[in-house]
């Protein structure tokens, strides 16, 4: 039998994720995935910045950078008719080589230690799982699945088994069973935990069933008459879809809106070369590399996050339309969050109640950023498109205009999307000390910096050239702006008679001290604020209700 803290079901971006959040923080854990490895088909496009941040938190944001397009391929987003006919609209985008670069004096909205990734899943897996397998406790297997478990109440029995039945199956005892294990989860299904929400939205794009195919073919470029994009949509009245590069030389996603009565669950890769050609307006030499039916539509949470010793992340517990590209990214800040929790009661640094706070703090956070994606499908899926948007005529001119003047703005809407990325909150949430500070309003397309507690640190870049988030610890840190010593010792000292890791970080920047509007600040292993104040007068009583004793009444 083996015996482990943490079992993980899935090896997807959530299961992943906190493999590698436990990992550093001394939490074994043994991480099982049905599949032989990780993800073949290219799936989610986009990372978000905050996943960047957190992926540079952990050491490896810079070798997802690598991954995908070459470091000069645009980043673009693109509306045509068909894709070798007219453009319509786009949202020009810096090249990864440029996102590195430009981030360094961006502000306001975009005040941020990374932009976005344009990057097929396919590519991010892979670092992710390196770097989960790097750590001495964990123990990742592809190529196992769980079998069935029992919530025993002080534990978990679990019984997992190579996926091609090679070897009969082990028992595992586990403290804390997560379910990584994606939009047909098993374990949900066994908790008896229902998806609530919105589903079955009809739309003539993104809404309804979708046809992908995964394709390998060296033309699309020479066929494609406009500049080079990263992300291009049709809209034409015959057939709505988008063709996302992956490698930026040869290989494509593609995902085309299936209509009523078409028998896409048994196309063939000759149906799906008809598919593509349609919508590129011209032939197209191919090599299909994959066909799959999904569907879209779907803006659903579960009805609890977590139950008992079992806890879902990412698609287990949430289920998007990919407009906004939030699906991924939502699952790896479910991940961030629990990743913490879990290692704190694990060491004995914070009541089991902690973990009750994981459901509290993601089940709101997953119906906003549901919601947003289902904004963003019902402005792009609609649009009411004709036959004359492609026709040559005045007509058809004026309404490839109205159009454009539509997309141009709807891509923004849909892309560039800040607000949505670095202004989830915790407010409310019994982990957090508000101090009177009223939040910013919640915006897809435009993010305040705050250190309101309950969401992200202010970002800064510092005078040698560091990100102000690269002084944080790994665990927590006293953000010291400017108190005297021993304002910020009371802190100090309470963390270590409760051998909590607190970093103490000092800056004298007075422009700092302005963007946090307080000298001294409590931030999270998350990178959330959970206090901020001018004196450590009450250290020992916040560091209590910020690791959920005072909910446990310890
Ligand atoms: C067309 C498309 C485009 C998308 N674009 C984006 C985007 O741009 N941005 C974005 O954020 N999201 C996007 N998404 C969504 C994204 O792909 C998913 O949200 C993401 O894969 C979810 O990750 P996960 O780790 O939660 O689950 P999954 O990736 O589904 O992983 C679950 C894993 O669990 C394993 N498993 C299941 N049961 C068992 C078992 N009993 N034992 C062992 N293993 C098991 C499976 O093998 C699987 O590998 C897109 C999705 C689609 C379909």
């Amino acid at each position: 039998m083996i015996e482990i803290p943490v079992l993980i079901v899935g090896g997807g971006p959530s299961g992943l994720m906190l493999a590698n959040e436990l990992g550093p923080r001394q939490v074994p854990c043994l991480l099982v995935d049905a599949k032989p490895s990780t993800a073949f088909n290219p799936q989610a496009n986009a990372t978000q910045a905050r996943t960047m941040e957190h992926f540079r938190r952990l050491g490896f944001a810079h070798e997802v950078r690598e991954r995908g397009l070459p470091a000069d391929h645009p980043t673009d987003i693109a509306y045509f008719t068909r894709f070798s006919t007219h453009e319509l609209a786009r949202l020009s985008l810096p090249t990864a080589a440029q996102a590195v670069r430009n981030i360094r004096n961006m502000g306001g909205s975009w005040s941020a230690a990374e932009l976005p990734h344009r990057c097929s899943q396919k590519y991010v897996e892979p670092v992710m799982r390196r770097h989960a397998e790097k750590w001495p406790g964990n123990d990742i297997r592809y190529g196992w699945k769980m079998t069935r478990f029992v919530d025993q109440g002080t534990h978990i029995d679990a019984w997992i088994q190579p996926s091609d039945g090679s070897q009969p199956e082990t028992q595992v005892r586990a403290r804390h069973l997560v379910g990584a294990d994606g939009p047909r989860s098993a374990i949900r299904h066994q908790l008896g935990v229902g998806y609530e929400g919105a589903t079955g939205m009809r739309r003539g794009y993104m809404g309804g069933q979708m046809f992908a195919v995964y394709f390998r073919s060296p033309e699309v470029y020479q066929r494609i008459p406009h500049s080079r994009a990263w992300m291009y949509v049709t809209v034409n009245a015959e057939r709505r879809a988008l063709l996302a590069s992956v490698n930026g030389v040869d290989e494509f996603a593609f995902h085309a809106a299936i209509h009523e009565g078409e028998p896409a669950d048994d196309w063939t890769a000759q149906d799906a070369r008809r598919i593509v050609q349609q919508t590129m307006g011209c032939p197209l030499d191919m090599e299909v590399l994959s066909v799959q039916t999904w569907t879209a539509g779907h803006a659903l949470v579960a009805q609890s996050l977590s139950r008992g010793r079992v806890f879902l992340i990412g698609d287990a517990a949430h289920l998007f339309t990919p407009t906004g590209g939030l699906g991924y990214n939502t699952g790896v800040e479910d991940a961030v969050n629990l990743g913490w929790k879990l290692a704190a009661v694990h060491h004995g640094q914070a009541p089991q109640a902690l973990l009750d706070t994981y459901a509290l703090e993601r089940k709101p956070m997953a119906q906003r950023n549901t919601g947003y994606s289902r904004q963003f499908a019902d402005s792009v899926g609609l649009y009411p498109v004709t036959p004359v948007l492609e026709e040559n005529s005045p007509a058809g001119i004026q309404a490839r205009g109205e159009a454009g003047d539509y997309f141009n703005a709807h891509v923004r809407l849909e892309f560039n999307i800040p607000g949505v990325t670095f202004g989830g909150r915790y407010d409310g949430s019994p982990i957090i000390v508000p101090d009177g500070s009223a939040p910013p309003p919640d915006h897809p397309n435009t993010y305040q910096p705050t250190a309101c507690p309950g969401g992200r640190p202010p970002h800064a870049w510092l005078d040698d050239g560091r990100s102000l988030f690269d002084t944080f610890g790994t665990g927590w840190t006293l953000l010291d702006l400017g108190a005297d010593g021993a304002a910020a010792q009371g802190f100090v000292q309470a963390a270590a008679r409760q051998a909590i890791d607190l970093q103490w970080v000092k800056q004298s920047d007075a422009s700092l001290k302005a963007l946090y509007e307080a000298p001294l600040v409590l931030i999270r292993p998350d990178h959330i604020v959970a206090w901020r104040g001018h004196d450590s007068g009450q250290a020992q009583a916040v560091l209590a209700q910020v690791l959920g004793h005072a909910l446990a009444g310890t």
